[in-house]
């Protein structure tokens, strides 16, 4: 049997980085990671507001995106209602959002935390 203890990883560490995981339990690459957790959450956060009330972000674009159903679709497709809030003509949810750079990378991110009970693979 093999035992390893939550410490074992300090085995591999030297110098500053050593003394940094005695102080707070993690390595450098702990630390990276919960970086980009956080980072990846702020951004869930900010696409999210661009979910409502929308029409004028989106009428100056040909793409747009949707987290309901994880799927891209071109701007002209898309009803409102009348709060200027796009209607996905798939999915029929609020959950249009503009067609950002790297909106690809989150849109499942997206789903999950509005939807997390909804298996995303549905949708493939
Ligand atoms: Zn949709």
């Amino acid at each position: 049997m093999i035992i390893i203890s939550d410490w074992d990883f300090l085995w591999e560490l030297e110098g500053e980085e050593l003394e940094f995981a005695m102080a707070t339990g993690m390595s450098y690459d702990d630390l990276a990671y919960l970086d980009e957790q956080e980072k990846e959450e702020r951004k869930v956060q900010e696409y999210k507001k661009y979910a409502i009330h929308n029409r004028k972000e989106l009428a100056g674009s040909v793409k747009c995106a949707c987290y309901g159903c994880v799927s891209i679709m071109p701007v002209y497709h898309v009803t409102y209602d009348d709060d200027d809030t796009a209607i996905c003509p798939i999915c029929k949810r609020k959950t249009i959002v503009p067609y950002f750079d790297d909106i690809e990378c989150y849109l499942e991110d997206l789903h999950d935390a509005d939807f997390p009970d909804e298996d995303i693979r549905q949708y493939y």
